[in-house]
């Protein structure tokens, strides 16, 4: 057996991985390289929604690959138009631009919020982003992230960015008092997925979309991972009839194949203009041809709807199961969207999950254990992934 967590010495050291390589996946399931099985809770971090190897991503990938991959946004692509109509007319949005990441999604909204405030006569604009937020690892996304982590050692950080804590309504108003002149935008994600799964108190949306209006100010909802069904509804912000300014979108738009997207309406759809921005890899021919794929299965196997219930079942089942754990303080969810809380560092949990447990699972900020399964899932595999879990956790004493 290897080392735990040896990164091979050809690649950059900065992630961890367990020595565990699998080979081959169908739906909810992985095998690795000894042929054993698991199950899979995590689905590559909110990525694989509609499951591994659905044979219709398959069909729509190779057929793809054996017509053309790439020609540049030079030239018209269909696909990508396609994509845009369907994903504009789900978030109730205007323009749609593609890249290839939820950082460059997240990029291209930061690029609007500064656009937003030149059009204002900003001269030194502020975006209001979150505490214990999580935007991405590019300059400008780290820089509105609340990571002490992410952030270390990479000063200057890009400037403009202004914090609050994350479901403070008083808190935005307070600022809209002192710094409301300079504010172009307020960056969200609906619920908190990289920081333990941070459910937003209920009206938190609609409130900032008020405020947003009143002030003028771009709302920005970052759905890279609550979107496309993961929360139970097609986007988060639907949960409270909220429509952004700016959505971005990335993870489970490709199932893995890398796509990201911005989503624009109103006035913030129209302040791109030629070569203000662009992307030689975003929205390609493969790229968009499989993210209608995944529309596609998630809007006819009915996996938003799905989502919700297994979801439901699933925290109901978790809290049950651990209301009377000693280290378990909290358990939260929004549809397949799950944070389990301990009262310990969790980080080892993941490697005996896999081992001992055979379940797949994350620990977000070293102390949640985060379930993400695909949408896919159906009973029988949550009661699976159920009783895994709560097995892991009897051993937590
Ligand atoms: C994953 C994630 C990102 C970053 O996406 P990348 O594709 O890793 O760049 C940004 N925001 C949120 C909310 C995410 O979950």
């Amino acid at each position: 057996m290897n080392a735990p967590h040896a990164t091979p010495p050809c690649l950059m050291n900065n992630y961890q991985p367990l020595p565990i390589s699998f080979v081959r996946g169908v739906d909810c399931r992985l095998w690795d390289t000894q042929g054993r099985e698991y199950l899979d809770a995590l689905a590559g971090v909110a990525v694989t929604s509609v499951g591994h190897s659905h044979p219709r991503i398959v069909a729509a990938m190779t057929e793809q690959a054996g017509l053309l991959l790439h020609t540049s946004n030079l030239y018209r692509i269909d696909w990508q138009v396609q994509l845009a109509e369907r994903l504009t007319a789900l978030a109730s949005m205007q323009r749609a631009f593609f890249c290839n990441s939820g950082a460059e999604a997240n990029e291209t909204a930061l690029k609007l919020a500064r656009l937003h405030a030149q059009r204002k006569g900003i001269r030194q604009p502020l975006v209001v982003v979150m505490e214990n937020s999580f935007h991405g690892r590019t300059f400008a996304t780290l820089s509105a992230s609340d990571s002490p982590t992410c952030q270390a050692g990479f000063a200057p950080l890009v400037e403009g960015f202004i914090k609050v804590p994350f479901g403070d309504v008083p808190a935005l108003q307070a600022l809209a008092q002192t710094h409301g002149q300079r504010i172009t935008a307020v960056l969200v994600e609906p619920v908190q997925g990289e920081s333990g799964v941070q459910v937003a108190p209920s009206g938190y949306l609609k409130a900032l979309r008020d405020l947003c209006d009143e002030q003028q100010w771009l709302l920005m909802l970052d759905e890279i991972q609550t979107g496309l069904g993961r929360t139970g509804r097609w986007f988060a912000g639907q949960h409270e009839g909220v429509v952004p300014d700016v959505m971005t979108l990335a993870k489970a738009l490709g199932n893995g194949v890398p796509i990201g997207a911005c989503l624009a309406s109103g006035a913030a759809a129209e302040l791109f203009g030629p070569g203000s921005h662009g992307s030689t890899f975003g929205g390609n021919p493969l790229a968009c041809r499989v993210a209608c794929e995944v529309l596609a299965i998630i809007e006819e196997q009915g996996l938003v709807a799905n989502a919700e219930r297994q979801g439901t079942w699933m925290l109901k089942a978790l809290r049950a199961g651990l209301r009377d754990h000693p280290q378990v303080p909290a358990v939260r969810g929004h549809g397949l969207m799950i944070g389990i809380d301990l009262r310990q560092p969790a980080r080892h949990l993941a490697e005996v999950a896999a081992r001992e447990h055979g379940v797949l699972i994350n620990i977000a900020r070293g102390q949640t254990i985060r379930l993400l399964p695909p949408l896919t899932l159906n009973d029988d595999m949550r009661l699976a992934m159920v009783e895994r879990v709560l097995a892991l956790l009897k051993s937590v004493r």
